[in-house]
Order: structure tokens, then sequence, then C-alpha cells
């Protein structure tokens, strides 16, 4: 959607043009999942899909909120009404971030918004980050706030854990806030030191292909919990403080003193294992070896399907069509129990495999899934 679209519908919905445009990107993780709650590392990329939100100031205390794509008219709140979990819709996640940044103390004192979003809702590619950063950049411009990307993203993920009532890590806002195209991001979760590192796919020959299921995760935030649980169980039980304090190489000595909790265990080797895996994909990218992260890649989805146990039935048929059929390396990536996968293959492969990938789910009776290219693309800026 582009910014003068978004501005027109602003315009036709408020009667004056907006005060200006701004964008934010969904984002695919590639590698580090789960690890973000366990103070760990991950390695997300911006989408080239955003969204892009027009907004002005009001100030007379009311927030009014529209989406393209959501049907319903404006949304009218009062400020001074906003309360964490007072909200089921998707209004929640724009108000959840006024809510937050009022809470630490910014003057915002209205906003008119419209907006609309091209990042696949419920897919694993955060749609939701997307929404709440495109507010916060579009209100600490406005309102001369002199917000750091990092504190947007932190205070995004403040209104989707206590306002919307989700407890997301931070990586998904860090992700949106921060990417920059044409890399992936390295962050460390603990302190949110980050690195940029160069991910130049086309350069190298090499495609990375998502491949959303359609499967929606809408249920799995029960099961998220647990696996949350059963980490901080992991942490507690070892003596420290995360998980990302169990070195790689302890990691044995480690599972050896959890004795027979055997879920535990099985949580814990994915964390740890997984954030070796972050180490290794950062240190392979940066050594300009990138066709050697598929194996890696292909590694952490057997983690994830077999020691954390979030796969599904779709997934586990993307990863191994695509594998079958020569690609480098595949995982699902995101929460898990549906969403999207990613397949990591040379240039020259990738229609081939998209046309297995469809067939196998045809055969295997499954909603066809939607297959796109992803490039790193830039993370939250200013259009207009
Ligand atoms: P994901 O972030 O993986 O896409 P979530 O469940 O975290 O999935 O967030 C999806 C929710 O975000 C939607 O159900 C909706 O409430 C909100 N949302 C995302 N994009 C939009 C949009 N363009 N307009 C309105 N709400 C949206
Ligand atoms: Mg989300």
């Amino acid at each position: 959607m582009g910014a003068q679209q978004v501005a027109q519908r602003f315009t036709e919905l408020y009667g004056t043009a907006p005060e200006g445009v701004w964008a934010a990107p969904g984002r695919v993780n590639l590698i580090g999942e789960h690890t973000d709650y366990n103070d760990g590392f991950v390695m997300p990329f911006a989408l080239p899909h955003q969204a892009v939100a027009a907004v002005s100031r009001r100030d007379d205390g009311l927030l009014r909120l529209h989406s393209a794509d959501v049907a319903g008219d404006v949304a009218e709140l009062r400020l001074d009404g906003l309360a964490p979990g007072s909200d089921s819709a998707w209004t929640a996640y724009p108000a959840g971030v006024v809510w937050a940044l009022r809470e630490a103390g910014h003057e915002v004192t209205g906003a008119d918004v419209h907006l609309s979003s091209t990042v696949p809702t419920g897919a694993g590619l955060s749609s939701s980050a997307a929404l709440e950063v495109v507010i916060a950049l579009a209100l600490d411009d406005l309102y001369g706030l002199g917000l750091q990307r990092w504190q947007l993203a932190r205070l995004c993920q403040r209104a989707e854990n206590v306002y919307v009532g989700a407890p997301t890590g931070i990586m998904d806002q860090t992700a949106s806030a921060c990417c920059t195209s044409g890399h992936a991001l390295f962050l460390d979760t603990r302190d949110l030191s980050q690195r940029q590192i160069p991910f130049d796919l086309a350069a190298e020959g090499l495609r990375l292909l998502v491949v959303d299921t359609q499967v929606k995760h809408a249920h799995s935030g029960g099961e998220y919990g647990k696996r949350r649980a059963g980490c901080e169980k992991g942490a507690a039980l070892l003596g420290v403080d995360a998980l990302r304090d169990v070195p790689h190489d302890g990691l044995e000595a480690a599972l050896a003193r959890l004795g027979d909790e055997e879920e535990v265990v099985r949580l814990v080797r994915h964390i740890v294992t997984e954030n070796h895996r972050v180490e290794r994909v950062v240190d392979l990218l940066s050594a300009g070896r990138t066709h050697e992260i598929g194996p890696v890649l292909t590694e952490g989805h057997a983690s994830l399907r077999d020691d954390f146990r979030i796969s599904c039935p779709e997934l586990d048929l993307v990863v191994d069509t695509a594998l079958a059929g020569g690609a480098l390396g595949a995982r699902m990536t995101g929460g898990g129990f549906g969403g999207s996968a990613i397949v990591l293959t040379r240039a020259t492969d990738a229609d081939t495999l998209t046309k297995s990938i469809e067939e196998a789910f045809a055969a295997a009776a499954f909603t066809p899934p939607r297959v796109f290219e992803a490039t790193p693309s830039a993370g939250a800026h200013r259009l207009t």
C-alpha cells in the first residue's frame, strides 16, 4: 500500500490531510527461535511487507483509529480511559502503544490514525509488531519525543505484553524498528546490543522463500506460555538467571543435573543449542559463507520439532519437501503451531521447489500455501 493512498484515505476519513505517513515492516526470523524470552540470541530480518500509517496529532485527549484491513468505522478512544486488558479488538495494539508512551511519562495528547498493512496476519511474520512500531515511530516523530529505536521497541513490547496481554519477547518489535536493508539483525536480547550482519542473498545466487502454511497460530497462546514456564523452571533448577547462561560446552553436564525432568531437558537442550546455532550463522555470514548456513537452519527445525515440540504437519511437510528437492536448508520460523517456514535455496531451484511444495500440500489435502521471496528490507521509517 503506497503512502499516497493511505494519506488520501486518511483525508477522506478525518477531513484533513495527515501530518505524515510512516512505515514499519514485518519480519522473518532467520535463526534463534524461542530464545528471546531466555535472554538469548535472535537473528531476524525485515520483510518488504509493511504496515503504513497516516497520523496526525490531536490535543483533546482523543485517539481515533481506523484500519483499511478491518471492517468497521473509525474507533474513538479516550486517552484517560486506556487501561490494560480493556480492549480485545485490533485497536488494542495501537492504543497499547499510546498507553505505554504515556505511562512512561511522554506527553501524547491524542492522534488520528489510518493504517493499512501488507504483512499477513497470524502467519508468524509479526503483523502485530509492524502495527505497534509504525504507531510508536509516528508519535515519536510528531511529538518530538527523541526516543531511540530500541526504546521504541521496548515500549511496543510493553504494549503487547501488558495492554494486549500477549506474553511475547522483544525480537519482533526490535526487528521492525531496527533492521536495515541487505542485513540480518544479530540481537542479544539480554542487553539489546545488536549488529547488522550483511545478508545479501542475490549476490550469492541464493533465494530465501517464505512459505505461509495458512495454518493460523491463534490457539498457540497456552502452549507458548507452557514452553516459557518450562524454560523458567529449567533456569531455576540449574540456578541461573536465564537459560542464556548455560554455555553450549556445558550442556551435557547441565542436562545430567536435570535428571529425570524429561520435558525440561528437551526445552533446555533446544534453547542452548539454538543460541549456539545463532552464533554459528553469524560466524558463517560474517565470513561470506552464506551457502553453509543451510544445514544449521535445518538442524534448528529438527530441534523445534523434536525437542521444543512446536511444529505441525504442514511445517514439517514444507521442510521435508524442500530438502528432498535440493534446498540448502529449511525450518519453521516464528512461534510455531502453524505460521510460516523458510527455505534457503539456490536461485535456479526456487521455482521448482515452490512447485513441489505446492504439489505436496495438494497431495496431503492441506490448504494451499502462500509462497513468496523474502529480501532483507528496511526497518521502520518515515515515508512523507
Ligand atoms: P502476527 O504478529 O504473527 O501476525 P499476532 O496474533 O501477534 O500475529 O497479531 C495479529 C493481530 O494484529 C491481528 O489479529 C490484529 O488484531 C492485529 N493486526 C495486524 N495487522 C493489522 C491491520 N493491518 N489492521 C488491524 N489490525 C491488525
Ligand atoms: Mg505478533
